[in-house]
């Protein structure tokens, strides 16, 4: 399997080489050449399989020769079979007549990003060894990604990481996940900005091309191909526990890099009968817009209670972006370069009606989740975090009428937003036991501006 730019001007790569190096040197975003389709029997013959020998049915087509089939499956059965605390891996519950939610908090960082970020570490150490090189992992995170990623790499001797988050915007819950983790190769930095600012940040060092070289620089935010790869996983797994192939099946998802949704879409692409995908985002809403007017235009990011979705340069839309232009590089870099210059672009029209007719999409305010956690509560018994709720509302307003199974994925434990869901439920779950020390332990970080290189020189000095 080989590997594209989104903006057409970088070296074609395979799976090792995508994995390690994150964003293209163009500037776009590594796409698969082709897109692998299973057959209908193909996905039939996964009923009633694990987990992970359905991961291993996704994934291998992406893997290439980069991994023999045997060391694939120790990988995944290592992963999914150890990391995470439900035996369903990632469970449905059901709660109403047509409406189901997908748990995918059951990982030792209780937030979905442990699905694909478990399985990269395994990659980066497989990979590295074999180039006899050790990595920087550079990366930002609105709360999520960071602990997944330190979760994963922590105490690994050929892995430095050091994560970005914007400084006083994420959950307590979640700054303890990240900073408690004192193991030496680890850095955690509170920026002076906001996620997009972190995220810029990483943009611009990988586009640093001397600064990538001298550290060898690889990322874990979503730009990363093999994350959204793992996360494809999922869709299969769900819609054929509700009959797929032979029903088709929708979901809602709580959106913010659109990653977890664009894993969804490629689902799709692979033969997975899904009929439509939510977009499901809070007060930042610039994924919503875009689906109603065609313009995809950054705004200035509002603190939410869904706080891991509070982006408004959703860097994966990019991937979108390339189909919808009949996978048209140069048009892509047009618009990239409109975006970088006038912070806007405009899809044409024959784009957005591709777009419309797959994805739809629904912005959901705080007020609103709050009342749609009391409620899910009040009838079904059931927390929801507060992403998920925004989940759960546009699947109420988007897929009211659905014929098909409507899935929202959980992507946070509630345990993670315990002030919101106190706020909406008064009460909140207690933390897993594996964390419930959590709050009393010791805390490691370091502050810094908005400064690119200031950044720089930090990860330089080592950690
Ligand atoms: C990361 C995250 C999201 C957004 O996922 P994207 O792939 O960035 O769209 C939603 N909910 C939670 C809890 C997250 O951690």
């Amino acid at each position: 399997m080989k590997y594209i730019s989104t903006r057409g001007q970088a070296e074609v790569l395979d799976f090792e080489g995508v994995t390690l190096t994150g964003l293209a040197r163009d500037g776009g975003l590594y796409v698969p050449e082709s897109i692998p389709t299973l057959t209908a029997d193909e996905i039939r013959s996964m009923r009633g399989k694990s987990y992970s020998d359905i991961a291993f049915q996704v994934i291998k087509p992406f893997i290439g020769d980069c991994l023999t089939d045997a060391e694939l499956k120790s990988m995944l059965d290592e992963t999914y079979g150890t990391a995470f605390r439900h035996p369903a891996v990632a469970p449905l519950v059901q709660t109403g007549a047509n409406d189901w939610i997908l748990e995918l908090f059951h990982g030792p960082t209780l937030a979905f990003k442990d699905f694909a970020l478990q399985l990269l570490g395994r990659f980066f150490d497989v990979f590295s060894a074999r180039r006899d090189r050790s990595l920087t992992i550079l990366g930002a995170t609105s709360g999520d990604t960071g602990s997944a990623a330190i979760e994963a790499t922590r105490g690994r001797d050929n892995v430095k990481i050091f994560m970005l988050h914007p400084k006083d915007r994420v959950s307590d819950v979640q700054r303890r996940q990240m900073t408690t983790v004192i193991e030496p190769n680890v850095v955690n930095i509170a920026v002076e900005g906001t996620f997009d600012d972190c995220q810029a940040l990483v943009k611009a060092a990988f586009n640093n091309h001397e600064f990538r070289d001298s550290v060898n620089l690889t990322a874990v935010n979503s730009i990363n191909w093999a994350r959204v790869m793992a996360q494809v996983v999922y869709y299969f797994t769900s819609a054929v526990s509700l009959g797929a192939p032979d029903r088709s099946v929708s979901y809602s998802v709580p959106t913010g890099n659109f990653g977890d949704i664009f894993a969804g879409y490629i689902a799709r692409a692979m033969g997975l009968p899904i009929d439509k995908l939510v977009v499901a985002t809070n007060s930042n809403d610039i994924l919503a817009k875009t689906l109603q007017t065609g313009t995809y235009a950054s705004g200035s990011v509002n603190a939410t209670l869904s706080p891991s979705m509070d982006i408004q340069v959703s860097s994966n839309f990019e991937r979108l972006v390339f189909d919808l232009t009949g996978r048209d590089g140069s048009k892509v870099q047009s618009y990239m370069d409109g975006f970088a210059a006038e912070g806007q672009f405009k899809l044409d029209a024959a784009e957005l009606e591709k777009a419309r007719a797959l994805f739809l999409a629904h912005q959901v305010d705080d007020a609103t989740t709050l009342s749609v956690m009391q409620d899910l509560y009040a009838r079904t018994g059931y927390s929801a975090d507060p992403h998920t709720a925004v989940g759960v509302k546009a699947a109420q307003e988007c897929l009211a009428s659905s014929t098909s199974p409507v899935i929202t994925l959980a992507t946070a434990h509630p345990v993670k937003f315990g002030a919101a869901v106190e706020k909406a439920i008064g009460h909140v779950p207690a933390l897993p036991e594996h964390m419930a020390d959590l709050m009393e332990r010791e805390e490691r970080m370091e502050t810094l501006p908005n400064d690119l290189e200031t950044l720089m020189s930090r990860v330089k000095a080592g950690s």
